[in-house]
């Protein structure tokens, strides 16, 4: 599915499209906080395509057939990683709460799919100003942080969503 706003200027597009800002800057913003919270809470689908399959089983140090085995299961939309269930909701399984203290950092960072790379400039978060703030309920980098260009935007998205075609 295209993104409707090709062709055209997106409300992204605008100055100050969140109404944060009054500078006159065009794009959003975002900067991860490593707070963890959008790779856990209700169970859910991350996933990914074959070369991001066989780039993470090489990250560490096995085959596909093991990484497969280990740390993916079949979902109705396609291949997913697995989730472990914890105090903070299902983690998914690279969800490392260890490594830095009081974050939530991903184990497999350099690695990641293409659906957690490019979050939060998906298709559905940029349908409007309303579909972004309701995501930024949950995701504290949004609308603070390193201000993104409406051309980086537009390369993520089409990133993201050729990734999910693949
Ligand atoms: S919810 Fe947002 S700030 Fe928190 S880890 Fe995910 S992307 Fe980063
Ligand atoms: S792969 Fe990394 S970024 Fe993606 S959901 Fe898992 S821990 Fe989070």
């Amino acid at each position: 599915m295209s993104p409707g706003w090709i062709g055209s200027s997106p409300w992204w597009d605008k100055p100050d499209p969140t109404g944060e800002t009054s500078t006159g800057e065009r794009g959003l913003r975002f900067t991860c906080t490593m707070c963890g919270h959008c790779c856990t809470g209700p169970t859910g689908y991350v996933l990914f395509n074959d070369e991001e399959g066989d780039a993470m089983a090489r990250a560490l140090g096995i085959l596909r057939p093991e990484f497969d085995e280990r740390f993916t299961h079949d979902t109705p939309a396609g291949r997913s990683l697995i989730e472990r269930r914890t105090g903070f909701g299902y983690d998914c399984v690279f969800l490392d709460r260890e490594k830095v203290p009081g974050k939530a950092v991903c184990g497999l960072y350099e690695h990641r799919p293409a659906q957690c790379r490019t979050w939060p400039f998906w298709t559905e978060n940029l349908r409007s100003p309303r579909h972004w703030k309701a995501a930024a309920r949950t995701c504290p980098g949004m609308d603070t942080g390193t201000l993104h260009s409406p051309e980086t935007i537009r390369l993520t998205v089409e990133r993201d969503t050729g990734a999910r075609r693949a």
